[in-house]
């Protein structure tokens, strides 16, 4: 056996350093640095959008677009149940409703159709959660959107890069979110952007990201905010991550292209769609699913493989399945199959770029081994 293989591991290897090594010299490093503004312009354009507002983290940045949108009590927001809790925490926080939806068991995205069915007149928005590599179907969402006038947030944070029916991830939503953490296609250690094309719900997140201190008057406050401040530190790695964004989507896909040969004659795991109609997988991670007639779960499949040097996550945990949520009375007596099953028989395997062919050939292996 050789070494642990780890589900992802940064690559620092183009301008991080030297963006850095300017932080230093210089002595910018707070927040008012000249790499934060650049960085927030650059990653803009990069995802077909005229403002961008550096945050964080990404969960902060969900937190800051709800606040933008004037989210609050009274309000009921659509999301996948499927998702990592910030999504629905953020929706918490506020005072508003989550309003939650079922899991396409081939694309692990949400279901336009179960959006649309549950609409009430208190619905303000739709959260949008592009997982594991494929984008939701955004026309139908969008479609949806427009006809009961409903604001579109959308979590691009697993999407960095990635196109839906060649557009940009990213410029769907009235504000769209992004997060930088390590295993994210751009990474900054801890980060997140908020990105629209409105100037005013711009100007808002920047103003909850700090704290809301009122223009004409410091220290005076018609608003409670955040201190989400992002670095110029943070922003010196983002500026070189992302000149290497078309470089790391290019290695996924061919990545997930590799694990898709090699692990095709595997017994008992459904793999990832390679495409839909819309959209080619960038497999941001490899994920498996454990077919129902293999009489273990994902937590026993991920001890095994454990145990043969292979490192793996699961899948997010659904949000009606949250004991935080239950203790609020929310979603009481709520199933949702789909999301049920994904998290239950889903986890994903090694996905990072730093990933060798050779330590892909070893994951396989012992999955083989497992699933024999
Ligand atoms: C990673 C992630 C986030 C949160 O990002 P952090 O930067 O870790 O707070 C939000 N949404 C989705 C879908 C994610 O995968």
């Amino acid at each position: 056996m050789g070494d642990f293989i780890p589900v992802n591991v940064p690559v620092l290897n183009g301008n991080e350093r030297k963006y850095l090594n300017e932080c230093i010299d210089t002595g910018w490093i707070s927040s008012e640095g000249p790499f934060v503004k650049r960085f927030e312009e650059a990653f803009a354009a990069r995802v077909s959008r005229a403002h961008g507002v550096s945050v964080s983290s990404g969960t902060a940045a969900l937190d800051v677009a709800v606040a933008a949108l004037d989210i609050g009590v009274g309000d009921e927001v659509i999301l996948p149940t499927l998702t990592i809790i910030s999504c629905a925490a953020a929706v918490v926080r506020s005072g508003a409703t989550p309003v939650l939806v079922d899991s396409d068991p081939r694309t692990w995205n949400m279901i336009p159709a179960h959006v649309e069915a549950k609409i009430t007149p208190n619905t303000r928005a739709i959260m949008v959660v592009h997982l594991y590599g494929l984008p939701v179907d955004m026309d139908p969402i969008l479609d949806i959107a427009a006809r009961h006038n409903l604001a579109i947030i959308e979590d691009t944070a697993e999407v960095i890069g990635q196109t839906y029916r060649g557009r940009n991830c990213g410029s769907f939503g009235d504000i769209s979110t992004f997060s930088f953490y390590p295993n994210k296609h751009v990474t900054t250690g801890e980060g997140g952007m908020l990105c629209t094309n409105d100037a005013n719900l711009a100007e808002r997140c920047r103003s909850f990201r700090d704290m809301c201190f009122l223009k004409s008057q410091r220290f005076f406050h018609e608003d409670l905010g955040w201190n989400f401040r992002f670095s110029n530190v943070h922003a010196a790695l983002g500026l070189a991550q992302l000149e290497r964004l078309d470089e790391t989507v290019a290695t996924k896909k061919r990545m997930g292209r590799r694990y898709t040969e090699l692990l095709g004659d595997v017994p008992g795991i459904e793999l990832p769609v390679p495409e839909t109609d819309y959209a080619e997988n960038i497999y941001w991670v490899y994920g498996l699913v454990i077919k129902d007639d293999v009489p273990f779960d994902a937590k026993e499949a991920m001890a095994r493989l454990a145990k043969l040097g292979v490192g793996t996550r699961p899948f997010f945990w659904p949000m009606h399945e949250q004991p935080v949520f239950h203790d609020m009375d929310l979603f009481p007596g709520e199933s949702y199959p789909s999301a049920e099953r994904l998290a239950r028989r889903g986890f994903y395997i090694p996905s990072g770029i730093a990933l060798t062919d050779d330590e892909m050939d070893r994951v396989a292996v012992a999955l083989k081994e497992v699933f024999a």
